[in-house]
């Protein structure tokens, strides 16, 4: 048996316990978290740790297939010129990929992330995912406007679907985003899902050009797509935002991750919320800094009451695949959202969105979470400016 003890031990969600003590096999499984000092086994086992223990980390959204891109995409070109850019760059030796893939995967869990759901458009990463230390939930991507093709695309989402679950791994298939996805292939996914417990995930609300196309049936982002795809020609506005477009053609009672929404506003949040019966909401702000260089009004989707999780994004739209630097990031951009607050989103809440709260996401008896320890620049102050992150288990 291990004892840690820290500053601060956060245990998933609430509050921190001070000083406290998590007790733990050698393969780091929880025995018992405690305020009081063990006693029955003596003092030597106790390792003294300075700054805060938590559980493993969880990255709801990043896309393992676009690590070779690292480095590759200029900044802050907003979302079309992003697109644009993926499209000519996506193009590599499989073996390249492969190879960015793996170190993508290995950085997360150097990183301290315990599971990762990952956006996937193809099989190509499942000998990463079977090989990895983290648990991946991946959701297989579709996107059509077509809606004489809906049936054929949906299909072959759900093939592949079929073949990360043939080769042990858990899947879903998603929509990508709130304009790339027909009224017909939405009800055919919902249909899918009947009866399912999966999770949902979908981009949304990443550009201003996003709501511009459905309220005036403008902009860059209808542009570009009318470039790439003769479909969107017939495209019609709706009048309304984007996500207030699409929220009724959506299966209300699926467990939904809403991700990006840096443009949603407060009438947004409120209309998703009251309608979807799971809404859950990703942010990813320092890919949307990359992106956009903007950041979602997050004291907006706290106010609102709203299931908050953080991802990372890929090395398309990344410096780095590390949610601590995403968790600063949002401090830095409003300190008074708390340390305890920020920590829940990237462990405890991410377990609850991908499922897994029987296994990870907290210190309960008899799991084997993950253990970080975030060092602090002051050991007095529970901020995340400075800090950085050891994994130990
Ligand atoms: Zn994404």
């Amino acid at each position: 048996m291990i004892v840690l003890t820290a500053d601060w031990i956060f245990p998933g969600k609430g509050e921190p316990l001070k000083n406290g003590f998590l007790e733990i096999t050698d393969d780091g499984r929880i025995i018992r978290l405690t305020q009081e000092r063990p006693t029955a086994d003596g003092d030597e086992k106790v390792q003294v740790l300075h700054g805060i223990i938590c559980p493993g980390l969880i990255n709801c959204h990043c896309h393992l297939e676009l690590s070779h891109m690292k480095g590759k995409i200029p900044e802050a070109t907003g979302l079309p010129g992003f697109l644009k850019e993926v499209v000519k760059t996506r193009k590599a030796e499989e073996e390249d990929i492969l190879l960015a893939m793996e170190d993508a995967d290995r950085e997360m869990w150097k990183n301290g992330m315990i599971a990762v759901g990952d956006i996937s458009n193809t099989p190509a990463s499942i000998p990463v995912k079977q090989q990895s230390l983290i648990r991946y939930h991946t959701f297989v991507e579709v996107f059509d406007l077509s809606p004489f093709r809906a049936v054929e695309v949906l299909k072959n989402g759900l093939k592949t679907e079929r073949v990360f679950r043939e080769a042990g791994l858990s899947a879903s298939v998603s929509p990508h985003a709130t304009y790339s996805v027909s009224e017909k292939l939405m009800q055919l996914l919902g249909e899918s899902f009947s009866g399912r417990e999966i999770p949902l995930t979908i981009h949304n609300q990443e550009t201003p050009a996003e709501d511009e196309m459905f309220l005036k049936g403008t902009g860059t982002l209808l542009g570009f797509l009318r470039e790439a795809a003769p479909d969107y020609e017939d495209w019609k506005a709706t009048g309304k935002s984007a996500l207030q477009s699409w929220i009724p053609r959506f299966p209300s009672w699926a467990r939904t991750l809403l991700v990006h929404n840096t443009y949603s506003s407060q009438d947004d949040i409120r209309r998703a919320q009251s309608y979807c019966s799971h809404p859950w909401w990703c942010f990813c702000p320092n890919a949307n800094r990359f992106i956009e260089n903007k950041l979602p009004d997050i004291p907006a989707f706290i106010k609102e009451g709203a299931s908050i999780t953080l991802g990372t994004d890929s090395y398309a739209s990344n410096h780095a695949l590390s949610l601590l630097e995403e968790m600063k990031t949002i401090q830095e951009a409003w300190p008074s959202v708390s340390t305890w607050q920020i920590l829940e989103w990237a462990t405890g809440n991410g377990a609850t969105f991908l499922g897994l709260t029987h296994e990870l996401g907290s210190f309960t008896h008899g799991r084997r979470p993950g253990i970080n320890l975030i060092q602090l620049a002051d050991n007095n102050r529970p901020e995340l400016k400075g800090s950085s992150l050891s994994r130990l288990f």
